[in-house]
């Protein structure tokens, strides 16, 4: 849905710009914060539907964070997509866990991103 914010947090400059690039694109206002910290704070701003979470971040990881976001009133209404390089059925267990919506593994597959995002709003946005 065009639009809609998206946050990426991801601390590999390459992998961020192409992520940005990509949901810019397909028309999402894409906003990115390069570790937690500038997460939580862009959070007080920003009400994203979905943020797409690298799980190894410097300082607080991606899954410290989440369970953060999900614990709090303001932000648990957020779909969260765990990003990770380790496609272990365990890292996926642990993004569950942790209280993650989704699992994408990296490199992210450009093509079917877009498709798999709106897949994830569009169960948000039935679910009420
Ligand atoms: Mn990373």
């Amino acid at each position: 849905m065009a639009g809609e914010t998206i946050l990426i947090v991801e601390d590999n400059p390459q992998n961020l710009k192409l992520a940005r690039v990509l949901l810019s694109s397909e028309g999402y206002d894409a906003r990115t914060a390069i570790d937690a910290e500038q997460a939580l704070i862009l959070l007080e701003q920003i009400e994203p539907k979905l943020i797409l979470m690298d799980i190894q971040l410097p300082g607080m990881n991606g899954l410290e964070l989440t369970r953060q976001l999900k614990a709090k009133p303001e932000t648990k209404q957020i779909v969260i997509i765990a990003v990770t390089a380790f496609a272990l059925v365990q890292s996926e267990q642990k993004a569950r866990e942790a209280g993650c919506d989704g699992y994408i593994i990296k490199p992210i597959d450009v093509t079917t991103l877009p498709q798999e995002l709106a897949g994830y709003l569009g169960a948000q946005a039935s679910a009420g």
